[in-house]
């Protein structure tokens, strides 16, 4: 909103000057000096670069020896790995974790006011700049309604700090297919998502989510998880096909994406059939839905490390589900991985307490099997072509938008590097330097 209104008077002042000969001079010229460069597209990194940055956006990436010119700001980050800013392409800013102890997941709901969620919300996205994520795919609000496209204004206009958010709003699932369950039948709940049955509230929900400002609309094709008698992992489906398929064609007429939560088994399925954009979690994947996966050019957001911590203990009917989660899901990722996926990274972050690393996904993924580049180009520039972001974000690269980010040592040799973050750029401004200490 800022911007865009600064670039509106900057036009009329330009005409103006222009009415009277003169010309505006142009945003000044920072350099970065990178000792080493990762950025986001090579397979390899790039040793001693120039980058040339002027207002939000990379003018130009340079050789060490090139010329800089005369009284130009040089930031030297020649001791450190320069990448750009990070990815989370799974999030929810407005949940407050889902520890048993403090309540789970009903307390984000019943305990806390809108004022707090927002307020909780606001540390949320700064924690996020703060560890060098400069864009979140926030997958919708659990029940604060549309709060995640008013902290993107918030964030736009420059009120508060925070990452570029692309939001889901409330998401959709069916009824019996979300929290707050549990409660006496006669009480009337509220639910975390907008819950639909039949094509045409299906199709009502999309619309009015994207009226109200979605980016993408996510839905829930599998809810609860349980381990059957023969110890594999069924998940309850939601939606239909025919259910999905109005929300698919919806959205891509409003030329929008949608998001699937699934985990397995027929809901799964339904999610693949019905046209899904991105599989979410994707516990348990066929070999026949991988190669429909490459086919449909989907992307795979698995959501690793919500999925190996906390487990409750092995003789409860939780603990074994839980690892029989875990257990598929390491296959399935492999699998992944072996028939080249789209796969980009997401954490679940909301679910996963804000104050942990967001950056504890690329150890798991690493661990799996994963490439470290690999895994920081699940974080950048596939997900920012996941997000129609290509060349804008997600890279170093000439006409990107300045978002980058530095650490001490060398994320490929160890990519637990990415968990200290001492430097972030975003949008062309230094919100975080330590390198400089
Ligand atoms: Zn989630």
């Amino acid at each position: 909103m800022r911007r865009s209104l600064a670039c509106f008077t900057l036009a009329l002042t330009l005409c103006s000057a222009g009415a009277r000969g003169q010309s505006m001079p142009p945003a000044p010229l920072t350099v970065i000096r990178a000792g080493t460069l990762i950025d986001g597209v090579s397979d390899a990194p790039r040793k001693n670069q120039l980058i040339f940055v002027r207002g939000e956006r990379i003018e130009r990436v340079a050789d060490g020896a090139a010329a800089i010119p005369a009284g130009t700001k040089v930031i030297d980050l020649s001791n450190a790995t320069v990448l750009p800013g990070l990815i989370d392409a799974h999030t929810h800013i407005f949940l407050w974790g889902e520890d048993p102890a403090k309540g789970g997941y009903d307390a984000n709901i019943l305990k806390a006011g809108i004022a707090l969620r927002a307020a909780r919300a606001t540390y949320a996205v700064r924690r996020a700049l703060e560890q060098g994520f400069v864009a979140l795919r926030d997958l919708e609000t659990e029940g604060a309604g549309y709060g995640d496209i008013e902290i993107k204004q918030a964030i736009e206009e420059g009120t508060i700090p925070g990452p570029r958010i692309f939001g889901a709003t409330r998401a959709i699932s069916t009824t019996g297919g979300y929290n707050l369950e549990g409660y006496a039948p006669e009480l009337e709940m509220p639910k975390g998502a907008q819950l639909v049955d039949g094509s045409v509230e299906a199709r009502k929900a999309a619309r009015q989510q994207l009226e109200h400002g979605a980016d993408w609309i996510k839905v829930y094709m599998t809810h609860r998880s349980w381990v059957d008698k023969q110890g594999k992992l069924v998940s309850q489906p939601t939606l239909t096909v025919e259910e999905l398929k109005a929300i698919v064609d919806e959205t891509h007429g409003w030329q929008k994406k949608v998001a699937c939560h699934a985990y397995n088994g027929i809901g799964m399925q339904r999610a693949l059939d019905g046209g899904c954009d991105s599989i979410e979690h994707g516990l348990e994947i066929t070999d026949a839905q991988i190669a429909q996966m490459q086919r449909q050019g989907t992307w795979y957001c698995p959501t690793l490390s919500a999925y190996y911590g906390d487990w409750a203990l092995p003789d409860t009917p939780e603990g074994k589900r839980d690892r029989a989660r875990a257990a598929v899901h390491e296959i399935t990722f492999k699998k992944a991985l072996q028939a080249h996926l789209k796969i980009v990274f997401g954490t679940d972050m909301g679910g996963i307490p804000w104050t942990e690393p967001i950056a504890q996904e690329f150890g798991q993924m690493v661990k799996l099997g994963m490439a470290p580049m690999d895994a920081i180009q699940s974080a950048t520039s596939r997900a920012a072509e996941m997000l129609e972001m290509k060349g804008e974000i997600g890279v170093i690269g000439t006409g990107a938008y300045a978002e980058m980010i530095a650490v001490a040592g060398d994320p490929l040799k160890d990519v637990g590097e990415l968990e200290h973050v001492r430097f972030v750029m975003h949008n062309g401004a230094i919100f975080k330097n330590e390198m400089a200490k």
